[in-house]
This record gives structure tokens, sequence and C-alpha cells, in this order.
């Protein structure tokens, strides 16, 4: 399902719970930057809403992986001859182990690291969130006040921990350091948009209330 979530900001939210696939954005602004496009099989979501906005995949300046997983990463692999791909250094290193040096491509063209990020005349922060993976990263864009959260918190929820690499105390840290932010548009990599100052915080209280002891 498409949606226009602010100007420049789409999603392309996954709601067949029957497969596992995880919500993409686009960030159409000074550049064009796709977030987690998703399980391979499953892309062809993705590029219906994009058809729709009228952007080709050549279009797509860069794709951004908050973390490895197959279910947020594997499609980049369409993008690979016209996109620039990122993850984090620890990420890819963590995968590339994980899957036995069997993970090829797309190889990142460069590495994010904590802090700001320009792409374009945007300016974005990377924040380095370890917990569900040793290597995810959010993505925060202070002039839209979004938080691309990839899989370390979701509407009333958290990332998995108990996937190889994963640490529960290093989730709660995570997200302590995030829950903070001024955010407006709370993206997170699977359920639906959270938007609104107040709905956000509460998210965030109902995580530290009910998640946070079970961390
Ligand atoms: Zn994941």
């Amino acid at each position: 399902m498409l949606i226009k979530i602010s100007e420049g900001l789409y999603g392309f939210i996954w709601d067949d719970y029957s497969q596992n696939n995880c919500n993409t954005y686009l960030v159409d602004s000074s550049k064009k930057i796709l977030i987690d496009p998703g399980h391979a099989h499953l892309f062809a979501n993705v590029r219906q809403g994009l058809d729709a906005l009228r952007v080709s995949l050549a279009d797509i300046d860069l794709v951004l992986a908050t973390h490895g997983h197959p279910d947020h990463v594997e499609a980049a692999a369409f993008l690979k001859d016209t996109s620039r791909f990122t993850m984090s250094r620890t990420e890819y290193d963590y995968i590339v182990e994980l899957t036995g040096g069997r993970y090829r491509e797309p190889e990142p063209d460069f590495f994010l690291q904590e802090g700001g990020l320009d792409i374009g005349s945007d300016c974005f922060d990377v924040i380095d969130t370890p917990g569900h993976t040793p290597g995810s990263v959010c993505l925060y864009w202070p002039a839209k006040k979004v938080l691309f959260s990839g899989d370390l918190v979701f509407p009333q929820g958290v990332g998995r921990t108990d996937l190889p690499g994963g640490s529960g105390e290093r989730l709660k840290e995570s997200i302590v350091k995030i829950m903070d932010l001024d955010i407006e548009f709370l993206l997170s990599g699977h359920g639906n948009v959270i938007a609104g100052k107040e709905p956000v915080r509460e998210n965030f209280r109902i995580i530290r209330d009910y998640w946070f002891r079970s961390l």
C-alpha cells in the first residue's frame, strides 16, 4: 500500500501478515533515497508504488539499509547497477559472516557512519542502534522530524533480540538513545506509521513500561 506521509516522503506499507516483509520508504527530496527495499520476491509491491509516482528504478540515487536481514535488504540487488547502496560496516561484516561469505551483493558503495549524512541538499543523522542486529542503524531526518527506526521499535513493540547477534540489553540502550528525539513521524520496519508527536511519545512510553523489563 503506497501512502504519502508528508511532502517528499512516501511509504510502501506492507500489510500482508502471511508473509514476512518490511515497510519500504522513499525520500523524494533533493535526491531520491529508497530505504529498506524488502524481499526480492515481494518487490512488485514497491515497484507498483514507484510506477504510480512515476519514479523508475534508475531514478533512485541511493538505497539505504537499516540492517542486513533479507526481508529488508534483498531487493537492493535489483538496483545495484543504477543506484548507490549503503549500510553500516558493522552490519555488512556481520551479514557476510552470518551467511558464511555467501552474501555478495550489493556491495556497499560507502558505509554508514554515526553522525551527519548529507545527501544532495538534505541533512540526515545516522544513529547506531545495535540490539536487533550488531550494526543496525536508525536514520533521523531533522528537517522533517522523521525517524526511520528499522527493526529497533515498532508500534507497541520492539525488534527481536533472539536472532544471531541480537542483544536485549543493547536494544534497550539504543531505544533510550533515540526516544527523546523530536519525532513527528515514526517510520518503523514493520507495522503502521505513527504520526504526531504525542502518539510517538505514547508509543515510547508503552515500550518503556511494558517491554523494558523483559529486555
Ligand atoms: Zn530484521
